[in-house]
């Protein structure tokens, strides 16, 4: 297990307050590693800021060949990343090596073809006697810090459109689970030219801190809570650097009478728990019709009693545990104070799981309201609430009444209600009869306090690069 930070060309453990790294499927602690020092962070950053000058003038080719180096490493390695993202994070090995994997790669594939084809206005005589064009260039040393749940994709959506627009970086991964990304450095110093990638460990509180406050960094690339990206705008805003903001979310899934109803209860069972519902789009909050509701509810409930997870053969594993003690008893204290609720019914599930593991029960929470905790904050765990809606209109004005605005489904077979229904809603995402599915050609990001920067897609890599006016007089 590679335990050591990346700086420049040095491996080197941190020298700060160590943090303890534990499977989540057991409870016990699997090592304890150190956070980088300020010195530390001052040398990545100076590597990274060193090897932008270099680095920032090489072709789309040349990076592009980088890239295809690096998604060739990691499916080269598919078992082994498999394993230490499932050991650190819980997850089942399938759902590691056969969803995220596959994601992974591609995602360092798209941007090699990405980078090579970079659209922009046309080069043209907009003035007489002028010639303007457009650049697309790279914005300087990116700060990426990234979330526990899925983080070695964290960690290809945030590295691919930033190098792939010739930008370095200095990295931080969760210190919840830095496993996989310390496995990356290895692969990214063999890759890459010394100091396009840096990867540092620490917690958010001081090494994350003190990288967005660097005045040396220039961009700051976030996906967390939005507690913490209100913190990076204030940082940002002492030296106005460029911000990328992935934040939370808490997805409506608007499910009309005339749906298919078996198409939804598999769907729900499906992308309401995948990552035990450690998903900021996670189809969790269910506004059902008034005649489709009693039978979703019973059979939603009856199918996701048989969500399968805490076996000992982690292959027939559907979901595994929450990362920590202190994410399973936040879910648990949502779900305690909804059950005290008289209006609201525990369906299924509702309790902690048996044993050392950090298992929370796969829940369904019925006869929720629009004005009740359960249904407004993102409890980032396995729990459904479903609410009953009397016509379009409440459904659509109560998945719009949210902070956040990241995701969204509506479930119905009439073509017309869903497209007049998904240009009503207020979030980056609408998925129609189906939620959560994700593809490298497609923008993933949100509005309103779900941020603002995209994922994925060419809008990634604008997000990553400036654009830039050259005209020249003739
Ligand atoms: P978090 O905000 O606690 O931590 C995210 C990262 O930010 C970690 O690396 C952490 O160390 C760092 N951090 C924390 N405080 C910091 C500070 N003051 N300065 C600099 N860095 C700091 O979030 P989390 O608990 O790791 O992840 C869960 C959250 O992430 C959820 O709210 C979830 O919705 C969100 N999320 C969003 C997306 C998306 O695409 N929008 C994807 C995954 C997760």
């Amino acid at each position: 297990m590679q335990t050591e930070m990346l700086i420049g060309s040095s491996f080197e453990a941190g020298s700060e307050a160590e943090e303890t790294i534990f499977n989540p499927r057991t409870g016990e602690t699997l090592l304890h590693l150190p956070e980088a020092s300020p010195a530390q962070i001052e040398r990545a950053v100076a590597s990274a800021r060193k090897a932008f000058l270099a680095w920032s003038r090489t072709t789309p080719a040349e990076r592009s060949a980088y890239l295809l180096k690096i998604a060739d490493r990691i499916e080269a390695e598919a078992d082994a990343f498999a394993a230490l993202e499932a050991l650190n994070c819980g997850k089942p090995i399938n759902r590691v090596r056969e969803d995220e994997i596959p994601a992974i790669v591609d995602c360092y594939r798209f941007f090699a073809g990405a980078v090579r084809c970079v659209p922009g206005a046309a080069a043209g005589e907009y003035l007489t006697g002028f010639t303007s064009m457009t650049r697309r260039d790279a914005i300087g040393v990116v700060a990426s810090i990234a979330p526990w749940n899925y983080p070695l994709m964290m960690m290809a959506w945030k590295l691919a459109p930033a190098i792939g627009g010739g930008n370095t970086v200095v990295f931080k991964p969760s210190e919840q689970t830095p496993l996989t990304a310390l496995k990356m450095a290895r692969i990214l110093a063999e890759v890459l030219p010394e100091g396009v990638v840096n990867v540092v460990l620490g917690r958010g509180e001081t090494v994350g801190n003190a990288l967005i406050n660097h005045a040396d960094i220039d961009m700051i690339s976030i996906t967390g809570d939005v507690a913490t990206g209100k913190k990076v705008l204030q940082a940002a805003a002492k030296s106005v650097k460029r911000t990328h903001l992935e934040l939370g979310g808490k997805a409506p899934v608007i499910v009309f009478d005339d749906a298919d109803l078996d198409a939804v209860v598999s769907g729900l069972r499906t992308f309401g728990y995948y990552n035990a519902g450690q998903d900021c789009t996670a189809a969790c909050r269910i506004y059902a019709g008034p005649k489709i509701y009693d039978n979703l509810v019973a059979d939603l409930s009856s199918a996701v009693s048989t969500i399968r997870y805490g076996l000992e053969d982690d292959t027939q594993n559907e979901i595994g545990p929450l990362i920590s003690r202190r994410q399973r008893d936040r879910v648990a204290s949502f779900v305690e104070r909804a059950s005290q609720m008289n209006h609201m019914e525990i369906t299924t599930g509702g309790r902690t799981g048996e044993g050392g593991g950090y298992f929370f029960q796969p829940t369904v929470i019925a006869g929720a309201m629009q004005t009740d905790e359960i249904v407004c904050r993102e409890v980032f765990g396995p729990v459904v609430s479903v609410t009953r809606f009397d016509d379009v209109d409440e459904a659509v004005s109560w998945a719009n009444d949210s902070v956040y605005g990241l995701a969204s489904s509506i479930w119905t077979k009439d073509v017309s209600r869903a497209m007049a229904t998904a240009s009503r809603l207020q979030y980056g995402c609408t998925w129609i009869n189906t939620h959560f599915m994700l593809t490298n050609e497609m923008p993933h990001g949100g509005l309103k306090q779900s941020g603002y920067g995209k994922d994925m897609s060419l809008y990634a890599l604008e997000d990553y690069t400036a654009v830039r006016h050259v005209m020249i007089a003739h």
